[in-house]
């Protein structure tokens, strides 16, 4: 079918809905395979109005100093870039406008190159991104890890207050800060030693910006499989970003307790033991 005719289909039925619930309703039944397990709808609005609303609030300044903080200023434009809604450059074009200099929104402007760059490797690499694409550089073989997700992830019932948070706000708002996602996919693979595959797939069937160049890519970036060491994070780090907006107390995240060094030994231990970590410096901090 011609894209302008699937348009004015697509038109017609979002005029014939009073509001959001009568779209669910429809939704539903045009796809009843995709409503038999889930029934839940994102409060995110999608359309223009809404991403340029968003677009109207971006702080590149603000997104430097506190974009790793679950409650930092980052533009939650996912989900509009994912589906064409707003285009990367405008995004690009409408930071730098904000801005007395462009070094100022150089952090925002890396961030949005790196979807890009994830697209033009995903050009090249098509369906291997669903393979490993280089070994395991954590002292384990991919026969050392689940295939499967396992149910208590599944269902955020892990008893890691945090973790569980996580799970919930991704399957009930199809949202989730990249923090909050690289704590997430550390979890999975590190923590619980389930293939990158089996955590990618549950997030694309969840987020509203799910997208295999940067899901996938990030997964193994995380898994070490796309990178030169396995990213993981201890409670310290995650009570230095998360405070405040999930529940890090000690007593309900015991498992992510302890030193970098501690975890190394527990999490890897077929590697050697790593150089001792110089302390975090208590600042508002960057990482990717
Ligand atoms: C395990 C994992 C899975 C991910 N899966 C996806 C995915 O399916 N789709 C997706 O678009 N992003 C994904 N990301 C990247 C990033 O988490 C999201 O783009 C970001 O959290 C979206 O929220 P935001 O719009 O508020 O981002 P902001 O921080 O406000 O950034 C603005 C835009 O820049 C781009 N961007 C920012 N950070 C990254 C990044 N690290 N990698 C690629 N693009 C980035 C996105 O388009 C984002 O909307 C994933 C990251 C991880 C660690």
């Amino acid at each position: 079918m011609a894209s302008t005719e699937t348009d004015r289909q697509g038109a017609s039925v979002l005029s014939a809905c009073a509001d959001r619930r009568d779209l669910a309703v429809l939704a539903r039944a045009l796809s009843p395979h995709l409503g038999a397990d889930d029934q839940l709808v994102s409060p995110t609005q999608g359309g223009r109005e809404a991403a340029m609303d968003r677009m109207a609030s971006i702080d590149p300044v603000a997104y430097a100093r506190t974009r790793n903080h679950l409650d930092g200023a980052v533009t939650l434009l996912g989900p509009y870039i994912r589906h064409g809604v707003v285009a990367l450059p405008d995004v690009r074009d409408t930071a730098l406008a904000t801005v007395g200099h462009p070094t100022d929104a150089e952090k925002l402007v890396q961030q949005l190159a790196w979807r890009d760059y994830w697209r033009r490797l995903y050009g090249d690499y098509g369906m291997r991104i669903w393979d490993d694409l280089e070994d395991y550089k954590t002292g384990f073989g991919p026969e050392d890890y689940a295939d499967t997700l396992p149910d208590d992830i599944k269902a955020g019932a892990t008893g890691v207050a945090a973790i569980d948070a996580f799970v919930e706000e991704l399957v009930t708002t199809g949202c989730l800060h990249n923090h909050a996602r690289l704590y997430l996919a550390a979890y999975v693979c590190h923590f619980r030693r389930v293939k990158w595959q089996a955590g990618a797939r549950f997030f694309l069937r969840h987020l509203l910006d799910g997208d295999p160049a940067s899901n996938n890519l990030s997964w193994q970036w995380v898994a070490s499989t796309f990178s030169n060491k396995p990213y993981y994070f201890n409670l310290e780090n995650l009570q230095r970003f998360a405070d405040g907006v999930v529940d890090t107390r000690y007593e309900h995240n015991v498992v992510l307790a302890g030193s970098y060094e501690d975890l190394h030994l527990r999490l890897f231990p077929n590697l050697d033991p790593p150089e001792p970590r110089k302390p975090a410096r208590p600042r508002r901090g960057s990482r990717r």
